[in-house]
């Protein structure tokens, strides 16, 4: 099997390849691993930066691997040094680099001749400018979204007149730039968020353009916990997947107002949208100081300065940051092979092609749903390994005419710019997690854990929906996966925990919450 790349996707679909006795060559362009957290070495090489200072907005127990826990010292949110630490030892523990080709790019990946009959793939590969050529029984395309920046200047009136400096947020590289300048940022995803707070802190003068506005969160949630050990539960996402839109979109509404109220801070998002909440810990602190004002979309560039939508004055302007997203693009692929048609790609559960006769090749990480990548990629190359390995139900009938059926579109458009109601729904992190994993029966039986193991049931069902719950049975059972879940909390606490007053850790309250839960169970028990 050819995986392209050799980021979070690649190293797991590198490591499930393994895990299901195939033989992956995994092919990657830079020398090392780590895709976009190894991002500081970029800046040394004198290559643009994607982001300023990333910390990782998933927390650690959200983001693991499911059967290699994150170290119990590491803190709770990550700095991409420490996330890379973590990659590194995971590619350790597996054996991972030995497969791993590094200074190699993929040129290019066709269908080989015998495709119809075999599946094959012919991939071209250029190490040190010689290429050269090899026939795969399989393809995993792990490259990555985040390498061709949209930028749709065309749709900005005035733009050709504006006489000051502008460029896209992959381009930043630190906020020297900004000095003293006044600076407008466009759009509103989290990189756009994170750069402004960046520019505040020595601009004259920073603006945000959103038209649609944002629901943000802050990573440090309701009682201080993380955000998706929170809301990431199995009992949240059954109450969110399961209400009208309308009442949906209040809860979220109220969720996100709980922290500061979105429509006095210039940021309610419209009825009309259902965004992916943001995440910044910064943001409403840095506009209740006047550091930076929220205005709407922008209605016309002039020579030095912006107008925006009902908003008579015009606004003096420096320089211009367009965090307008991404283009997601394979060079390599043929349109042929990832059809993109009325800006939709045709991808089976967002992995493997439609239209392809043989389920040999497929894409992973490409989706963005709210909450951690790696589980979703990782849970994505189990699935596609055992396809590749040619097992299981998935390998069904129903499941190759589906291939042929493009029933879950990725509309390619809305990655650039938050995704509707509809998206939401689709792309519910829990759900896509859950569902791939009943395709290789890894999706843990809460209600069969109720007789068996009733207080793992209980932590699976109302705790955080950490991976380890899909390593507790199936193909690649992991014999620590319910103590790693028992014990999660342990793990959040441990690095910020650090001074415990004399007398406070008795274990009495929480004992009393146990004994009081089992109470009230047999009250209801008996009472019917
Ligand atoms: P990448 O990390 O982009 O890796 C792709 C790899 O493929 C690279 O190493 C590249 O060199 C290689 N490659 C590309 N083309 C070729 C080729 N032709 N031949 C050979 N090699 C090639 N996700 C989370 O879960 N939690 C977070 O907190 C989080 N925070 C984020 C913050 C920011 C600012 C951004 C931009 C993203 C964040 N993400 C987060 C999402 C992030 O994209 C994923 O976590 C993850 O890094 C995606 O990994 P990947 O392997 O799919 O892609």
């Amino acid at each position: 099997v050819a995986v392209v790349g050799a980021g979070v996707s690649g190293l797991a679909a590198t490591k499930c390849c393994l895990d299901e006795g195939l033989e992956p060559v995994c092919f990657e362009r830079s020398q090392d691993i780590g895709g976009l957290w190894r991002y500081t070495e970029h800046i040394e090489a004198g290559r643009p930066s994607l982001y300023p200072s990333v910390i990782s907005n998933t927390s650690k127990e959200m983001s693991a691997f499911s059967d290699f826990p994150f170290p119990e010292h590491f803190p709770v949110f990550l700095p991409n040094a420490l996330l890379l630490d973590y990659l590194r030892r995971f590619a350790e523990r597996f054996g991972l680099r030995e497969h791993i080709s590094f200074g190699t790019t993929v040129v290019s990946i066709r269908k080989h001749p015998e495709f119809a009959t075999t599946g094959q793939w012919s991939v071209v590969t250029e190490t040190g400018g010689k290429q050269t050529s090899h026939v795969f029984d399989a393809v995993m395309v792990c490259s990555g979204n985040f390498s061709e920046p949209f930028l749709p200047l065309q749709s900005f009136p005035g733009m050709e007149r504006f006489r000051g400096q502008y460029f896209h947020s992959r381009q930043y590289k630190n906020p020297d730039v900004f000095q003293g300048k006044r600076v407008l940022v466009v759009g509103m995803g989290n990189s756009g968020v994170d750069i402004a707070v960046e520019a505040s802190r020595v601009a004259a003068k920073v603006t945000i353009s959103t038209t649609r506005g944002a629901w943000l969160l802050s990573r440090v949630f309701e009682r201080g916990y993380p955000w998706d050990m929170i809301l990431n539960t199995r009992f949240m996402t059954l109450i969110k997947t399961n209400l009208p839109a309308p009442l949906s979109w209040w809860l979220v509404n109220y969720k996100a107002n709980q922290w500061f109220n979105h429509e006095n801070y210039g940021l309610q998002p419209d009825k009309r949208y259902f965004l992916v909440p943001l995440l910044n810990d910064d943001l409403p602190s840095y506009i209740l100081t006047g550091r930076i004002t929220i205005k709407p979309g922008v209605k016309e560039f002039k020579d030095n300065s912006v107008l925006f939508h009902n908003c008579p004055e015009e606004e003096p302007i420096d320089i211009v940051v367009f965090s307008t997203g991404y283009i997601v693009s394979f060079p390599f692929l043929e349109e042929s092979v990832v059809r993109v048609e009325n800006k939709h790609a045709s991808l089976y559960k967002y992995v493997f092609p439609t239209y392809l006769q043989k389920p040999t090749l497929a894409v992973l990480g490409l989706i963005r749903p709210f909450g951690a990548i790696m589980p979703v990629a990782e849970m994505q190359a189990r699935w596609v390994s055992r396809v590749f390995k040619g097992r299981g139900a998935n390998m069904s009938l129903p499941f190759l005419q589906a291939l042929l059926t493009p029933i879950f579109l990725l509309p390619l458009f809305l990655l650039r710019f938050g995704l509707t109601f509809d998206e939401v729904l689709k792309t519910e992190w829990l759900v896509y997690l859950d569902t791939l994993a009943s395709f290789i029966g890894a999706k843990p039986s809460v209600l069969g854990l109720l007789f068996t193991d009733p207080w793992l049931a209980l932590t699976i069902f109302f705790g955080p929906c950490s991976p380890y719950q899909f390593r507790l049975g199936g193909p690649g059972r992991w014999v620590g996966a319910r103590q790693a879940i028992l014990t999660q909390w342990d793990r959040v606490l441990k690095p910020t925990r650090t001074r415990v007053p004399v007398g406070s850790s008795s274990p009495f309250p929480s004992l009393l919450i146990v004994v009081g839960f089992l109470l009230l169970l047999a009250a209801v028990i008996f009472g019917f």
